[in-house]
């Protein structure tokens, strides 16, 4: 990436967290110098927001933070978010719901599951995959080596469809800001999207979901594995192996 957009992206994400109230935000090892790892720095590092121009940073003099004062950071910064929600009527999803499902897991999380919506189960509870295909996600996270609050849930949008259905273009539109922030702020190593409106959405294409699953793209430059929804799982078991297949790759990209 060529040097000015890397400043560009910088720029909209201390602004990002300007907006939110912070401070402080956190950068990822990516912006770390050659000369701070001669040094011997580890860990995470803190760019000051409360510039009103902002000029390319010096990495080298970077403060470190540790992975429990990055927690801290993102639990606040996820908390803000879910604040700035607050009691959301900004499209029409929001006259049926009971819950706005927004999301969970570990704010440190390497690993970020992305659906599509809450289904019957988790508008009652206001938790994402609790239900039935929620109980199938689980079994294959363990299976992963994971823990369920080890990596991070959310969906593309934050209310129940009526009846389950798709949600419309509009309503996608309207709430994925919300988790573009989410993503934003966990900064995943990987992101696995479950079926066809989570993969498009994130990735802006068309394709089949059996054409793009099993194969990296890419969101924000975090690499994303699109692989079917476990819903489509319970209705179509004979795939489990393609997802399981899938789920490989990614463990492989978690280790590189
Ligand atoms: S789906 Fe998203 S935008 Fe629509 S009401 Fe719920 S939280 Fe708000």
């Amino acid at each position: 990436m060529k040097n000015d957009e890397v400043m560009e992206r910088l720029k909209k994400s201390l602004e990002f967290y300007q907006e939110l109230g912070f401070k402080y935000m956190p950068v990822q090892l990516a912006l770390k110098s050659k000369s701070a790892e001669e040094q011997g720095r580890g860990g995470e590092e803190l760019i000051e927001t409360k510039n009103d121009s902002i000029s390319a940073p010096k990495p080298s003099t970077f403060p470190t933070v540790t992975t429990s004062e990055l927690q801290s950071f993102r639990t606040s910064a996820l908390k803000a978010l879910r604040d700035e929600i607050g009691d959301c009527r900004r499209c029409k999803l929001c006259n049926a719901r009971k819950n706005i499902v927004f999301g969970e897991g570990l704010p440190n999380a390497e690993l970020m599951f992305i659906g599509e919506g809450p289904g019957r189960d988790e508008d009652i509870q206001a938790r994402p995959f609790v239900g039935e295909a929620g109980q199938l996600l689980t079994k294959l996270i363990e299976k992963l080596g994971f823990k369920r609050d080890e990596v991070y849930i959310a969906n593309i949008v934050k209310c129940r469809p009526p009846g389950n259905r798709e949600p419309e273009a509009e309503e996608v539109a309207i709430c994925k800001p919300f988790l573009e922030k989410q993503i934003e702020i966990i900064r995943p190593k990987v992101i696995v999207s479950l079926g066809k409106i989570s993969a498009h959405s994130l990735l802006g294409v068309k394709t089949q979901i059996s054409r793009l699953r099993g194969n990296f793209l890419k969101y924000d430059d975090i690499p994303l594995m699109p692989t079917f929804h476990p819903a489509y799982l319970l209705r179509n078991p004979k795939d489990k192996w393609l997802v399981w297949n899938d789920m490989q790759k990614v463990i492989e990209k978690l280790k590189n």
